[in-house]
């Protein structure tokens, strides 16, 4: 693929989800059901197709994040790292809205 169509897919998934930002933001209850049931399966598909080729190894290493040829690959996933802390930040500001909510 080239880099003007890498370019343009790389927009294109940006877009999506400032797009599904915008939307939950501004959803009631009823468009959250719907989004649940449309976006978070792709959602999921993404995460999962995206560390399907971030496996560790019996070691703890994971190939797909080595950082230089004919090195170890480095321990852990850089990727799945990446993915829990999106989780991870994301529930948290969940805690904070729900809890700002409420007081
Ligand atoms: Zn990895």
């Amino acid at each position: 693929m080239d880099a003007y169509t890498q370019r343009l897919l790389h927009n294109r998934v940006t877009e999506t989800l400032e797009a599904i930002d915008t939307t939950v933001a501004a959803a009631d209850d009823e468009v959250l059901a719907v989004l649940g049931a449309t976006e978070l399966p792709m959602a999921v598909a993404a995460l999962r197709a995206l560390l399907d080729g971030h496996v560790l190894d019996d070691d703890g290493r994971c190939r797909a994040c080595r950082t230089r040829v004919l090195r170890r690959p480095t321990p852990g996933c850089t990727i799945a790292a990446t993915v829990h802390h999106a989780f991870t930040d994301h529930q948290r500001g969940r805690r904070a809205l729900t809890a700002a909510a409420t007081a």
